[in-house]
């Protein structure tokens, strides 16, 4: 549709980058990009006449944001045709749009076009030798100054290298190395950094980016106290491990993994400089007053735990040490832990106490006459740590 759409227009359309590497790859990919050489804009709009949905344009940029009915969201870029003048009168140079567009992005295999219009629909728009690089499993950047222009393809580079288990170019790792030599990481915004580093532990097995990471070097690059030295990364695997378990058993309730990784790289930074990391992450007062509570939470939770015994502490004072916490603190506890009866009641807490419920409420204690007040929230604290016990039964 969005191919013959093109040609009433009078447009080419291409779908590109990760959308037409992953059906190379034989990976299923559902985020589809599209570049129309014409107004992207435009023709969000007419695809949506055609096939129902809603655009969010974005004028700026000349982009738009088609979700289709079925849920299924677009993304259409503008490539705009691009005259280099040459200087001594040689004449004017009309470049293929899409070739430009495609040199922008930041590696050869995210650089693939496929043809949509109708008459050569399907064809591979290949300049930059992207499909023999996908054969040779290999990233590579476009051009020697891809990281000066951006640090964070760094670690994009090590996201794709690692989840396709692909090797970094020769020439294209010498330009990561150099690209760490001068420092570049330290000048990079915080909230781009963070971005990559989110979707590196949202990956399948972010422990192999990690190593990769502290192979090159790249978390003290990027702040000194993040290095991953080991004890760190021996962490990190634990964390990794957990997340995993808790992924399997708890689809439905969503560990944020962020949370729980950055809890694991900035271990052992102490109080007085935990801001130092905050502030290189640009984090808002509020994420930094979340996180150092949570931080402050943990530690709590751990001398607690160091003193709960099984089979002689109170299950009840096990719920009443980790109910405060959100699952990612939770989890970092299981990780963390060394022992091995406390890992296993911590998952015991997630399987039966966490979610646990009791019947009464504050209605049935003001019908017994009780007046409102903080020792609502007491009786109710008492008769929940009762029922876990085993002393009282209620129906829920
Ligand atoms: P994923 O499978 O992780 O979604 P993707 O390739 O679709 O991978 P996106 O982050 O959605 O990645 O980016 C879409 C496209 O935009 C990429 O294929 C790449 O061509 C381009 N791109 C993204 N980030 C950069 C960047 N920092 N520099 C250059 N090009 C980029």
């Amino acid at each position: 549709v969005a191919g013959e759409l093109g040609n009433k227009l009078g447009w080419e359309i291409y779908a590109v980058g990760g959308f037409v590497r992953d059906i190379l790859l034989g990976r299923p990919n559902l985020d589809l990009d599209l570049v129309v050489e014409g107004d992207g804009i435009f023709f969000a709009k007419e695809l949506v006449k055609k096939l129902g949905g809603r655009v969010k344009a974005h004028n700026k940029f000349k982009t738009a944001v088609v979700i289709l009915e079925n849920g299924q969201r677009v993304d259409v870029a503008t490539a705009r045709l691009e005259y280099y003048e040459y200087p001594a009168a040689l004449p004017t140079v009309e470049l293929s749009s899409i070739k430009m567009d495609l040199y922008r992005r930041d590696f050869t295999v995210n650089a693939l076009a496929l043809r949509l219009n109708p008459d050569r629909f399907g064809q591979l728009v290949d300049f930059f030798g992207a499909e023999r690089d996908i054969r040779n499993k290999t990233i590579r950047v476009l051009h020697s100054l891809s990281f000066v222009e951006d640090p964070t393809r760094i670690l994009r580079a090590i996201r794709f290298e690692r989840r396709f288990d692909f090797q970094i170019g020769g020439q294209t790792m010498r330009l990561v190395k150099n690209a760490l030599n001068l420092k570049l990481f330290s000048k990079l915004s915080g909230t781009r950094v963070m971005h990559e580093l989110q979707l590196i532990v949202s990956e399948e097995d972010p422990l192999a980016c990690l190593n990769r990471m502290q192979e090159l070097g790249i978390m003290e690059a990027i702040h000194p106290l993040l290095k991953l030295h080991k004890e760190r990364i021996q962490v990190l695997i634990e964390l990794a491990k957990v997340h995993n378990w808790y992924k399997l058993l708890y689809l439905e309730q969503s560990v944020e993994p962020w949370k729980l990784y950055f809890l694991g790289m900035t271990m052992g930074i102490k109080n007085t400089q935990i801001k130092q990391v905050t502030d290189r992450f640009h984090f808002t007062q509020r994420e930094e007053r979340e996180f150092l509570q949570l931080r402050e939470m943990i530690h709590e939770a751990l001398i607690q735990l160091m003193s709960w015994r099984e089979g002689k502490s109170k299950l009840s004072r096990l719920y009443s040490i980790l109910h405060p916490l959100p699952v990612e603190g939770v989890l970092f506890l299981m990780g963390k832990s060394r022992k091995e009866h406390i890992r296993r009641n911590i998952s015991q807490y997630l399987a039966r106490l966490r979610d646990m419920e009791i019947e009464i409420t504050g209605n049935d204690l003001h019908e017994l006459g009780i007046e409102p007040g903080p020792i609502y929230s007491t009786i109710l604290e008492k008769i929940m740590a009762a029922k876990i016990d085993g002393q009282v039964e209620t129906k829920k």
